[in-house]
């Protein structure tokens, strides 16, 4: 499951709004009171260890392979200390 955050047009301004790629495909469909689609303006960048505002869903793989890679860079930074003293 990918997630994505919406930005600006230039990647600018990032605002909090979140999205899966499920919710993001029906946002297309969401009009304003004009009939202009709603998330027309503005980009979606990835943002894999965010949630879905909408339904909640969560990229795990990356949410894990981040914990695995946060974990590993503890270790590093912990056995150059030791080495250290
Ligand atoms: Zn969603």
């Amino acid at each position: 499951m990918n997630i994505y955050r919406k930005t600006s047009l230039d990647g600018q301004l990032k605002t909090n709004i979140i999205y899966c790629g499920v919710c993001l495909d029906k946002a297309w469909l969401d009009k304003e009171d004009d009939g202009a689609p709603r998330h027309f303006t503005g980009r979606w960048e990835e943002a894999p260890l965010e949630a879905c505002d909408v339904c909640g869903a969560v990229d795990q793989e990356t949410r894990d392979e981040y914990e695995n890679w946060a974990e590993e860079m503890n270790r590093m930074q912990w056995e150059e200390q030791e080495q250290m003293q």
